[in-house]
């Protein structure tokens, strides 16, 4: 299979921690990040080892940058919003698709939540976090899609082909993309997620409902937890659940960072980026070997 050895989604300090040691070790790696992440915002870091000056969390971003590049890394900006296995992963975002033998998620601790009620409680029974994975079961009827930005987009375009018919609820924000034409957008606050058994509906905040059969939760942009469900990798619901290793229970695929939970700072990131790099240069040379 074409691509690369290992990608690293996510470049915050996890991400490009562990592009340090796959380069060194002559793997072909791409680290793919669409933004700065948590450290964008982080003006003074004075707790990282090595600063006897406080550094911004950018220029610290910056400068790994720069060294996983000239160590031979690949670095690209792109969202990626769903994750499969095909004789090796196969990773799709907005700007493209990308293939590789091993994978790690870095993508940073998630805090975005609905906190609508019936929500949580009818998951997997109507109630879904992946349209490519669920979206057979709708053939021919009523999904809604929960989110505003580009992965609720793309999670409608995986639905409009298979579903009698789809709308996109923001859920009181406003919307950050353009919805496909011909897709009604619902911008009101929904108060609960209504069905004994399974999804029948939703009701708003202004008391009027909408009849569903399928609610497709895409809000924000596809975090680790929503990349490692699509995956089958298991999660407590916030956080991938790893082994000592940084290895999830899907072979080749690993977490490291934020998104493992524990304690949230660069120097754990770091640590398990590097841990997680060296399971991954394992898991590629055994799989070269044959
Ligand atoms: C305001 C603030 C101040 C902080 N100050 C400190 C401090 O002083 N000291 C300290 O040790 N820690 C600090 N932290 C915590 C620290 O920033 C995090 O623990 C650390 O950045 C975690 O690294 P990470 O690589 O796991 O995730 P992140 O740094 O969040 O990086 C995640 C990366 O994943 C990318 N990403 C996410 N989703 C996708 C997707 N679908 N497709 C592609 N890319 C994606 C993002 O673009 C980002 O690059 C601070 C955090 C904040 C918010």
């Amino acid at each position: 299979m074409a691509g690369y050895d290992v990608i690293i989604v996510g470049n915050g300090p996890a991400g490009l921690s562990a592009a340090l040691y796959t380069s060194r070790a002559n793997l072909k790696t791409l680290v793919i990040g669409k933004d700065q992440g948590a450290l964008a915002k982080a003006e003074r870091i004075e707790n990282y080892f090595g600063m006897a000056e406080p550094v911004s969390g950018c220029e610290l971003v910056e400068n790994t940058k720069q060294q996983a590049k000239s160590l031979g890394a690949a670095l690209v900006t792109d969202e990626i919003f769903h994750i499969s296995w095909n004789q090796g992963f196969v990773l799709e975002g907005r700007e493209g698709t990308y293939q590789a033998v091993s994978v790690l998620l870095a993508t940073g601790s998630s805090r975005k939540k609905a906190d609508i009620k019936g929500l949580a409680e009818l998951e997997g029974r109507g109630v879904s976090y992946c349209a490519i994975c669920d979206a057979f079961f709708f053939r021919g009827r009523k999904v809604a899609v929960l989110g505003n930005e580009e992965y609720a987009v793309h999670e409608l375009g995986q639905l409009l082909p298979v579903a009698g018919s789809a709308v996109l609820l923001t859920n009181g924000k406003e919307l950050l993309a353009s919805a496909p034409e011909g897709v009604p957008v619902i911008t009101k606050k929904i108060t609960s997620v209504n069905g004994e058994e399974e999804v029948a509906g939703v009701t708003f905040e202004d008391g009027s409902s909408l009849e569903l059969d399928g609610l497709f939760v895409a809000l924000g942009s596809a975090g680790a937890v929503d990349l490692a469900r699509k995956i089958g990798a298991l999660t407590d619901g916030r956080s991938i659940q790893t082994d000592e290793n940084m290895a999830t229970n899907v072979p080749g695929l690993y977490a490291a960072g934020d998104c493992t939970g524990g304690l949230l700072q660069i120097s754990t990131a770091v640590g398990e980026g590097a841990k997680a790099a060296m399971s991954m240069i394992k898991f590629v040379r055994q799989q070269k070997k044959g």
